[in-house]
């Protein structure tokens, strides 16, 4: 008999769950999984709900289970298996239906999957689902990408089975094709941000001033309670006074100190490097993932390169200290979801999407695992300025920030200094975005290509600096000369090799990106090394407002 709403394909745990959900709310859910074990494993744990499931156990029996035009949504792994199930399936299918992937999908792939069913008379959404199994279970967050057409047939089904803030479902439209698997992209990239920067906090609270699993879940909850309040922090409190039944240790000290890096968060990073979205937080946390999961390398590397940490310098005065941890962990909070909200707005513009940014904050702010109270004033900060550049600016975060900013990049210092902690980077790559003493005008000035040789529409060459002059000054003070003023030209005849010499400098092969790598490298490896972090020895002398700079303007 075809009397389903829709069909649920794959069931594992959230397939399993969103089916679940969907019966309680009063929907008949057909039900259909490649190997058949998983089917009658959930209906044995179906319970009453089982009388809404059609459990099935083909493509074809599943087919014929739902109401036409068909919703057949799918929830099986992401990638290849997407592909497979879609072509087993779109045989069977009438024109007009239409197929949900709610999995964890690469937007550009969903971009190509609906392309090719549009051509094929089929509809199809790409559907972002937030909140884990339990999410799934009572109540997701919902980040749909189509149609409107093709939403309006199964709406009703998504908004009753969302989660609700005061009432409202968190579950929207965000524009066509891939919108909605892109939006749920940077929501796991602000999440691996969040997380990321959480352990390293845990990290200076445990070894820096020396507090147990059970003290730092007290101030967790504290803070649960205050502007950084959100469920990553309240779940962070209750598994550190969690004990372990097995070994009575704390849970944390039993949890394998490696994280993979997959899927959505890796997505994100890439997606703002493509789009030239500055996000050093999030690729931060990707990278320290990568980190954590070398774990043989990182015990050899600690063997060889001991150091012992030291206790942060505001340890004398805890109260001090864990108030500015607060602080640095609420800006670099701030700067995550800046971050994840820029990438958006650059993708938006990119993708033609016209983004409702308002309303993505709004469908975060339940069921989802970045739900925290910041994002009700991120959703006004977009109902009034919908193009604003930066969070950081929107006048309902900018007290905040401003707050908490400047203990932002003393944390950082404190981390690096401190040594077993000099591995996690997110906090240090939010931390630049907190200064706002950014030096105007930047280094940047000497990232771009010096031109010395002569240029017919811009005159005659620069002179470069006389060459022994500048190796005699920065041999004096280590460092690049202040300004350009007690420099002199140089002597005809040495243009040419001075050229060459700027050409060799900063054309070559050391870049501040390999420096950087270093240091992070050095810091990770090896806490006793730390001095390694001081600033490069200078490899090229003029500093940003002498002649390059002229040059390349
Ligand atoms: P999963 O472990 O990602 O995938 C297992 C499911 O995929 C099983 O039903 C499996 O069927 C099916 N499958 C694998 N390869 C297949 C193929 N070639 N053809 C047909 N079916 C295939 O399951 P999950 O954790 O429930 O996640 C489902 C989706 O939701 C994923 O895209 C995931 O990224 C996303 N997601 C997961 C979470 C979470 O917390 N787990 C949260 C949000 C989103 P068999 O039983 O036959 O192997």
């Amino acid at each position: 008999m075809s009397d389903a709403d829709i069909a649920v394909v794959g069931l594992a745990v959230m397939g399993r769950n969103l089916a679940f959900n969907m019966a309680e709310k009063g929907f008949r859910v057909a039900l259909y999984n490649r190997s058949v074990e998983r089917t009658d494993e959930a209906m044995a744990l179906a319970g009453p709900l089982a009388e809404r499931l059609i459990p099935c156990r083909s493509p074809e029996e599943l087919v014929a289970a739902v109401k036409k035009p068909r919703a057949i949504l799918l929830m099986v792994q992401a990638g290849a298996a997407v592909d497979e199930s879609i072509a087993r399936l779109q045989p069977l299918l009438d024109k007009g239906d239409a197929l949900i992937d709610a999995g964890n999908a690469n937007f550009h792939d969903t971009v190509r999957r609906e392309a090719a069913l549009d051509k094929a008379g089929l509809a199809f959404l790409g559907v972002g689902v937030s909140g884990g199994e339990e999410g799934a279970r009572h109540g997701p967050s919902i980040m749909v990408g189509g149609k409107p057409e093709v939403y309006g047939r199964v709406d009703k089904i998504f908004t009753a089975i969302a989660a609700k803030f005061e009432a409202t479902p968190c579950c929207a439209l965000l524009g066509t094709d891939g919108a909605g698997h892109f939006v749920k992209t940077i929501h796991n990239g602000i999440e691996y941000a969040d997380m990321q920067m959480i352990g390293e906090v845990y990290g200076l609270l445990r070894r820096g001033l020396g507090l147990t699993p059970v003290e730092i879940g007290d101030v967790f909850e504290r803070w649960s309670k205050g502007p950084l309040s959100s469920y990553l922090v309240d779940i962070t409190a209750t598994v550190l006074k969690t004990v372990d039944p097995k070994t009575g240790k704390p849970l944390v000290d039993v949890i394998v100190d490696s994280a993979g890096q997959k899927g959505t968060g890796r997505w994100s990073a890439i997606e703002a490097l493509a789009l030239g979205a500055p996000a050093s937080s999030i690729t931060a946390a990707v990278e320290a993932r990568g980190v954590s999961a070398e774990r043989a390398l990182r015990k050899t590397l600690s063997e060889r390169f001991p150091g012992a940490a030291q206790p942060l310098t505001l340890a004398g005065n805890r109260e001090a200290a864990i108030e500015l941890l607060e602080q640095a962990l609420l800006a670099g909070k701030i700067l995550a979801y800046t971050e994840g909200f820029a990438i958006m707005s650059a993708a938006s513009r990119e993708y033609g999407w016209k983004l409702p940014l308002a309303e993505v904050a709004r469908i975060w702010r339940a069921g989802c695992i970045i739900r925290s109270t910041l994002l009700d004033r991120i959703a006004s900060a977009y109902d009034q300025t919908p193009d604003i550049e930066s969070l950081v600016l929107a006048p309902g975060l900018t007290p905040l920030f401003e707050g908490a900013a400047g203990a932002l990049p003393e944390v950082v210092a404190e981390a690096f200094r401190h040594g077993p902690v000099g591995r996690d980077l997110a906090l240090a790559g939010a931390a630049p975005a907190a200064l706002d003493r950014r030096p105007d005008p930047g280094p940047a000035r000497l990232l771009r290509r010096p031109r010395l040789r002569p240029d017919r529409r811009r005159g005659p060459a620069p002179r470069p600096l006389e060459p022994e002059r500048r190796l005699t000054r920065r041999t004096a003070s280590g460092f690049p000369a202040a300004t350009g003023s007690r420099m002199r030209p140089a002597q005809p005849g040495r243009e040419h090799r001075a050229e060459n010499r700027y050409r060799l400098i900063l054309d070559g092969g050391r870049g501040p990106a390999r420096e950087g790598r270093t240091c992070r490298t050095k810091s990770t490896a090896t806490p006793g090394a730390r001095t390694s972090a001081a600033p490069p020895a200078p490899r090229c002398s003029p500093p940003p407002s002498t002649a390059p700079a002229g040059a390349s303007s």
